[in-house]
């Protein structure tokens, strides 16, 4: 798609406004809508934006950014407004300081960056992502309650599972977006679901994640149901995880599948495995960013606790899906939903690269379920855990050097600053837990 293609779309379908979309650094995602008469000077590159109350943008006195299109993001969106005659469209927007250089607190540009640098050494990286979320009824005010709508278990049918018809209009909705949606079902948890679409590269799946994420809360929404992507709503039941399949492409090859090895997984995706390995604890401050993250990373719930990997089981943090051929990859299972899919890519691609540069090996695959070992047996099969909480990932992103170059000075310093302070926040409140546990007995 280019400029004149969408001038002419714009004019044959009626497009009245235009959303310039961009993330910010925890991966919210912001718009300037402008109508269609400035539509030519937008995809031209040439407006501007106040980006001083964005997260982790930047200072008032450099305020002043251009939003560039990117052409091949533009999408006519479904659900126009009922008071315009005309329709909606979007496009997915890089930045640009005053200076018209690339914006260095742009996710989207870590993520170039990185990609860059693999496609130097001749890779490209597909990712297919799976969120998962919950469906939480809402109050008489409109508000989220944490009374799920329904009581319905793993792949489980209607009437059982009455997220059914909220779920079918969000694949019906995705598929009008453009999504190739590859299966949709109930989860465990009463009220969780999973829609898995198709991978695709790295960028246009992180921009996927992103239209994904409110695609499905403005139709949970116009079902009078609330959608969260939170890791985990509930205490004692399964939590919410955004598995990432990745496999690096060379000249249109999956250079993961190397049919001459006993388990069909080349050189190259080994020390891959070995980089994710070796930086997983820094990477988990960016793929599992919030506090409640690591609520989910417990024991019990099909969420990796220990970094490992394995060809069977799905305890591990890497598990090694059955497929060969040109299907063959890893499943990366800590993400969550809560994290920015620019910088959650890009961090697990820059390990990876390192990984193969480096030619780490990764230690011994682990095919007995992890959550079973005793400390000494995991001790002995030299298997650490993953940081307990975001405190810990944060400290440990502090001290990684190749992770912090996958972010870059800017949004590494603004990033940690912002979740040191959440953090802060969180662990120096008293919470209900505490008062049950001591206020009686102390
Ligand atoms: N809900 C689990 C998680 O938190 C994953 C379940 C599955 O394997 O799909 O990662
Ligand atoms: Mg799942
Ligand atoms: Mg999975």
């Amino acid at each position: 798609m280019d400029k004149a293609y969408i001038m002419q779309k714009a004019r044959e379908e009626n497009i009245q406004f235009i959303r310039l979309q961009f993330t910010d650094i925890m991966g919210v995602l912001k718009a300037i809508s402008i109508t269609v008469d400035q539509l030519e000077k937008a995809l031209d590159g040439e407006l501007m934006f106040d980006g001083s109350s964005i997260e982790g943008f930047v200072r008032i006195e450099e305020s002043d950014m251009y939003l560039k299109p990117d052409p091949d993001t533009f999408l006519i969106l479904p659900w126009t407004s009922p008071t315009s005659s005309g329709k909606t469209a979007r496009i997915i927007c890089d930045i640009s300081d005053a200076n018209d250089q690339p914006f260095e607190g742009s996710p989207r540009y870590a993520l170039s960056k990185v990609l860059k640098e693999a496609l130097a050494m001749g890779y490209t990286m597909q990712v297919g992502p799976e969120p998962e979320f919950f469906l939480f009824n809402l109050d008489h005010n409109g508000l989220p309650t944490l009374e799920t709508n329904d009581k319905a278990g793993y792949f489980d049918l209607p009437p059982v599972d009455k997220g059914e018809e909220a779920r079918r209009d969000m694949v019906e909705t995705l598929q009008t977006l453009g999504f190739e949606i590859e299966a949709a079902h109930h989860e465990v948890a009463p009220g969780q679901h999973e829609i898995d679409f198709k991978y695709a590269e790295a960028l246009k799946t992180a921009d996927n994640i992103v239209t994904f994420r409110i695609a499905v809360r403005t139709v949970a929404q116009r079902h009078g149901l609330h959608a969260t992507f939170m890791p985990k709503p509930v205490y004692g039941i399964s939590g919410s995880g955004m598995h990432m399949h990745c496999s690096l492409f060379k000249d249109g090859v999956n250079i993961f599948y190397d049919p001459d090895k006993e388990d069909g997984l080349s050189d190259t995706c080994r020390y891959f495995i070995g980089g994710v390995i070796k930086h997983a604890r820094a990477i988990c401050a960016i793929t599992n960013p919030t506090v409640n993250s690591y609520k989910r990373l417990v024991p019990g719930y099909e969420a990796p606790v220990y970094i490992a990997w394995s060809h069977q089981n799905r305890s591990p943090l890497i598990r090694i899906p059955a497929r060969r051929g040109i299907g063959t990859r890893i499943e990366v299972r800590h993400p969550d939903p809560t994290c920015n899919p620019y910088l959650g890519l890009a961090v697990i691609l820059k390990a990876g690269l390192e990984g193969i540069k480096k030619q780490i090996d990764p230690p011994a695959s682990v095919e007995q379920n992890i959550y079973e070992m005793d400390l000494a047996s995991r001790k002995e099969h030299g298997i650490l855990s993953l940081p307990e909480n975001l405190y810990e990932a944060l400290h440990e992103l502090s001290e990684d050097e190749v992770v912090q170059e996958a972010l870059g000075k800017h949004i590494f310093s603004r990033f940690v600053a912002a979740k040191m302070k959440e953090w802060e926040n969180y662990s120096s409140r008293v919470y209900d837990w505490e008062i049950d546990e001591y206020l009686a007995k102390f």
